[in-house]
């Protein structure tokens, strides 16, 4: 028999903060171990409770459990464990079967972006956020009236008037710019606790073959916001080595493609998706492996 005790407790702030952090952390452990389920699924990579277990250990040598006690760690894995059992219990049953989900006390489940020239970015969930409606439109007046400046004279009247005119572009182009990306920037700290993007050396790559005027600001604008509002929401944001991201597999085998390849095809593993979703895939991957950043890292005590 099992009895269960209720208490109320008549907490201060301070306690209440507390409580709250290991809740969230809590939170992170289990929908790490969630999404760790998900990719091994999707790899049919064998994976048990034990196995995410044993990562525990490895974490708590690292350091990052000041909180943490070990069997509720456990607990909370267990937990995902049987959601596991229970779900595909039903599918063997034939019954209704909802696929586990994330816990959402203020959702949070885990993204890696992929910035790109093709659409703006491209989610590990798979996601395309395109390039906004405008973006072609400015990109061809801004051509047309770089072109005129370049073709009247110095000193010109004319000419002075072509800047003129190519400057409010910029301005116009600049505005634009800001508010998709405050509201994308806003969209994302909203649904993720943990976001991963790539530690992309803009101003190297505005140098580079792929120098485009309005992408190399895009990026280097939108990393900043992106930084400034996750700092301001508590949420996580880590920056992953870029070398490779887009000629590796989830599985680890490279897979070389030319920029013009746009579909991943892994021998390996069998993998075939489109480039961008994988290589978000493979940055969000980097995240968690990255010895300051693990997500299932992130222990908990237990929160009666
Ligand atoms: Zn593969």
């Amino acid at each position: 028999m099992r009895k269960t005790f209720k208490y109320r407790i008549f907490s201060t702030p301070a306690q209440d903060e507390l409580v709250d952090v290991q809740l969230g952390e809590a939170c992170r452990l289990y929908n790490g171990a969630l999404q760790e389920r998900r990719d091994a699924w999707k790899q049919r990579v064998p994976i048990n409770y034990y196995k995410q277990a044993n990562q525990l250990k490895e974490i708590r040598a690292a350091g990052d459990l000041g909180l943490a006690n070990f069997s509720c760690c456990q607990d909370l894995l267990r937990r995902v464990h049987k959601t596991y059992e229970s779900f595909f219990r039903r599918v063997q049953r034939g019954e209704k079967a909802g696929y586990p989900r994330f816990k959402s006390r203020r959702r949070f489940a885990e993204i890696g972006i992929d910035v790109g020239l093709e659409s703006f970015a491209t989610l590990s969930n798979g996601k395309s956020v395109p390039n906004p409606r405008w973006y072609k439109e400015c990109e061809r007046k801004l051509r047309r009236a770089q072109r005129r400046v370049a073709r009247r004279r110095k000193g010109s009247h004319r000419r002075r008037k072509a800047v003129a005119l190519l400057q409010k572009i910029h301005q116009r182009i600049k505005s634009q710019r800001n508010e998709f990306q405050h509201k994308f920037t806003f969209w994302l700290v909203q649904n993720f606790g943990v976001i991963a993007i790539e530690d992309l050396n803009v101003k190297g790559l505005a140098g580079g073959m792929l120098a485009k005027s309005v992408h190399d600001v895009s990026w280097a604008a939108f990393f900043s916001k992106l930084a400034y509002q996750a700092g301001n929401a508590g949420r996580r944001l880590i920056a992953v080595n870029p070398r490779g991201t887009s000629q590796t597999c989830l599985c680890g085998t490279k897979v070389l493609k030319r920029l013009s390849d746009r579909e991943h095809v892994c021998t390996a593993c069998g993998l075939i998706a489109s480039r961008d979703h994988v290589s978000a895939q493979v940055i969000i991957q980097r995240a968690r492996i990255s010895p300051s950043n693990l997500n299932v890292a992130e222990c908990i005590a237990c929160v009666v």
